[in-house]
């Protein structure tokens, strides 16, 4: 599959569940963004996406933006989700995740709104909330949309399976160098070179028996995307 295929089928997965995350009662609003910190994690492909559609003006503010947050304490993932599902399936243990320092705001985030919105990661649509998080200090989120959650967070990284995930400032740096950008549409990217984790296929779905019947719909939908023409 051509990297102009991927970011189409990317494009795609990201409309289903934002017309998911419009079918919720959420108390997520403009300018709202307690949730907007520097542990985002994200995949190459959502980061050549976004750097590969900002201008070279843009590419220097982002820079300058991610240099001094990629030397703090972030949040850097040891596992994907799919790793974690393979493990969960083969009944190992999961390896204890570090959270670094307490998270900070997110390096982007400019006077309370995000300057790339349109563009920017999973990790950043599916963070929702029934309450607003200033309030509860943390987000309140229904099992059945962690499910969903988990799904698309598993699709979007087997979409991106020869590529990398980590840290979104790691993700970004790594993609604005135009070697790299280049090495991931050749699908030669060195994850551990770039100090970021491999992704992983999918072999399992992370769904619990009581959310089964009820993500049929999202499953079928996903499922068409790989049948029908761009
Ligand atoms: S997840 Fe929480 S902080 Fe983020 S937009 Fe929704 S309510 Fe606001
Ligand atoms: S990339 Fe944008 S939406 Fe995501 S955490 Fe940063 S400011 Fe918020």
């Amino acid at each position: 599959m051509t990297i102009e295929q991927k970011l189409d089928l990317l494009n795609r997965i990201y409309g289903i569940y934002d017309a998911f995350a419009r079918s919720l009662d959420l108390a997520c609003r403009k300018y709202c963004a307690h949730c907007c910190t520097s542990n985002v994690s994200l995949t190459s492909l959502e980061g050549y996406r976004l750097v590969h559609s900002l201008e070279p003006d843009q590419l220097e503010y982002l820079q300058q933006c991610l240099e001094p947050a990629s030397e703090k304490r972030v949040f850097r993932p040891l596992l994907t989700t799919n790793r974690i599902a393979e493990l969960c399936r083969q009944e190992r243990e999961i390896p204890e995740e570090a959270f670094g320092d307490p998270a900070e705001i997110c390096p982007l985030l400019e006077e309370n709104a995000c300057p790339v919105y349109p563009l920017r990661p999973f990790g950043c649509r599916c963070l929702v909330s029934r309450v607003p998080c200033r309030e509860s200090d943390a987000a309140e989120m229904p099992d059945f949309v962690l499910t969903v959650n988990t799904v698309f967070l598993q699709t979007i990284e087997h979409l991106d399976a020869t590529g990398c995930t980590g840290n979104l400032a790691d993700v970004l740096l790594c993609l604005l160098s135009d070697e790299n950008r280049q090495a991931y549409r050749e699908g030669r990217l060195s994850c551990s070179a770039t100090g970021l984790i491999g992704n992983h296929p999918l072999t399992v779905l992370m769904v619990p028996p009581e959310h089964r019947a009820r993500l049929q719909p999202i499953l079928a939908a996903l499922a068409k995307l790989s049948t029908e023409p761009s």
